[in-house]
């Protein structure tokens, strides 16, 4: 384990929860619905998270409970069922209907798993119903889609042939980059989770090789492992270095000759290393500060510092998982201070105190940070951008460079003004 400074905090929370990531989760899988069972701040948050989506066809939608529902709870079941099967008989092509739990008391009080399987049994044949959480209380964002993974796990085919699984969404065009690698690289058989179908759901079993692709996966990879694959051990596809040993990960499991690796990863890496330079002139020696919401912190904590040269002041996560983390950490710089889970107030005195020339939060914070002068990144651009693989270090790293120009500029300007 790296010399990286592990310290814990808990308090007020200021992150998303995780319905807001059914906005990259329906678009993955075009032939899946997700219904929330929620409140009207849930139907709010979802629209306006994914408010483009709304005028076309969306797939995604909300079961509105209030305490009338509630008078008794048969009534409640009476009116999802109703919702579901008006749903149904406007959209027969939906294949799997996910219903996502949310935090409103009138919710939690209903058993979703017990609706799932009754509406299952009635459904059968028609559509697979399943059932997760992307309530607040229990989640952070990105949580959400570790909860619909997790959901489809069961429902994989048995298989011990010998694959590699990719697992968490990536953007289909960065994902058929890889595959298109590790196939020149001699690995015949790849699936990913979660498919572009959701009917079309990738075997497991003891062949089954699992390269996180998300280090917001935990209880997905349990699930896996429990069903006999096995979990590589690997830092997260973000920039070169991590994309590279993430790579070689699975290259090193299926017993590829390292010279072929080598000399086939080389060119990208020299081109990906060129293109990167015009950012890392602007990012070297910054301050950064990253507050705790996506669990996307630590590889972009260490991509930042030693491929662009940033200074980490403090990077936050919601959740530490050690032992998926391990290889992130012992990247990290001695005294890295980690700082799991949240304490809002004391975070941003934190920031205050030491003035970083960046800091990446959730949107709520972002507007009150950048009226007191500090650059901001919104962690919620992440996970809608195709950020991993060699090719999008470049990309990646612009993505934290413009709010720096940008504020070069703005300065300038009130220089130019004053
Ligand atoms: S699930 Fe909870 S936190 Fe999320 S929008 Fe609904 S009420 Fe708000």
């Amino acid at each position: 384990m790296s010399g990286a400074n592990l310290l814990k905090e808990s308090g007020p929370r200021e992150v998303f929860c995780g319905l807001t990531s059914i906005v990259w989760l329906h678009r993955r899988m075009p032939d899946a619905f997700f219904l929330v069972v929620g409140s009207r701040t849930c139907a709010h948050l979802i629209q306006s998270a994914a408010g483009v989506m709304i005028f076309a066809e969306p797939r995604f939608g909300t079961a509105i409970l209030e305490e009338k529902d509630l008078a008794g709870l048969a009534d409640a079941h009476e009116e999802l069922d109703r919702v579901v099967k008006d749903l149904l008989a406007r959209r027969p092509e939906i294949r799997t209907l996910f219903l996502v739990g949310s935090c409103p008391s009138e919710v939690i009080k209903l058993d979703l798993g017990r609706v799932a399987e009754r509406l299952n049994e009635a459904l059968i044949g028609q559509v697979r119903v399943l059932n997760y959480s992307g309530s607040g209380i229990e989640t952070t964002f990105t949580q959400g889609e570790d909860g619909a993974l997790k959901a489809l796990v069961p429902l994989m085919p048995k298989s011990d042939d010998q694959q590699l699984l990719i697992v968490g969404t990536l953007a289909n065009s960065v994902e058929d980059r890889f595959i298109s690698i590790f196939k020149r690289l001699g690995i015949k058989q790849i699936s990913s989770l979660p498919p572009r179908q959701s009917t079309d759901l990738p075997s497991i079993g003891s062949g089954t090789k699992v390269l996180l692709a998300q280090p917001y996966l935990t209880e997905t990879a349990k699930a896996l492992k429990h069903l006999g694959a096995e979990i590589l051990s690997a830092p997260f596809p973000l920039g070169v270095e991590g994309s590279i040993l993430w790579m070689k990960e699975a290259t090193k499991s299926f017993g590829i000759n390292d010279s072929l690796v080598n000399s086939t990863l080389e060119p990208l890496k020299l081109r990906a290393i060129k293109a990167l330079q015009p950012y890392k002139e602007k990012l070297s020696g910054k301050k950064l500060f990253l507050l705790p919401e996506s669990q996307l912190e630590l590889p972009l904590a260490r991509f930042l510092h030693r491929e662009c040269g940033m200074e980490l002041i403090e990077v936050g996560t919601p959740y530490l998982n050690r032992e998926m983390m391990k290889m992130e950490l012992e990247l990290l710089p001695e005294g890295t201070r980690v700082m799991e889970g949240q304490h809002v107030d004391k975070q941003l005195d934190r920031v205050r105190e030491y003035k970083p020339d960046l800091v990446v939060c959730g949107m709520g914070l972002a507007n009150p940070l950048e009226a007191e002068g500090i650059s901001t990144k919104w962690s919620i651009e992440l996970v809608f951008s195709p950020i991993h693989g060699i090719d999008q270090a470049a990309d990646l790293a612009e993505l934290f460079a413009r709010p720096l120009h940008r504020n070069e500029l703005l300065n300038q300007k009130v220089l130019t003004t004053a």
